[in-house]
């Protein structure tokens, strides 16, 4: 009988979940980030990374702190500042998605705002 309603409670859709979990975090855990950075760095003007559901300001604070990856660091090092831009819903695969479609200025909202105010205000 208990058994029973702990299975109803999960539900088709907490197994399907967990099927098309991969690795140490299934999808519904993981949150990709968008970085942007105030300065571009070389060709780099943005950071996309994924974590869990409940760490991105950990996480963000660990690339300040120039210890988060190998990019963030440099472009801490180099005394370049940035923001989080924008958050999105899903796992590696999503986050794979999203680095090999690039693009990442066209997806992240303060550089369409930028653009945006750019295109009021021509300089002229
Ligand atoms: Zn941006």
């Amino acid at each position: 009988m208990l058994r029973f309603r702990l299975r109803r409670r999960r539900g088709p859709e907490a197994v399907r979940v967990l099927d098309r979990g991969r690795g140490p975090y299934c999808v519904r855990d993981v949150l990709i980030y968008l970085l942007h950075f105030d300065t571009p760095y070389r060709h780099a003007g943005h950071y996309l990374g994924f974590t869990k559901h409940d760490s991105v300001d950990e996480r963000v604070a660990k690339h300040a702190a120039g210890t988060g990856s190998r990019l963030m660091q440099v472009v801490v090092r180099a005394g370049i500042t940035f923001k989080l831009a924008r958050t999105w819903e899903g796992g590696r695969v999503r986050e794979r998605q999203l680095k090999k479609q690039g693009g990442a200025s066209r997806r992240c909202p303060i550089c369409l705002k930028l653009k945006k105010e750019k295109n009021e205000n021509p300089v002229s």
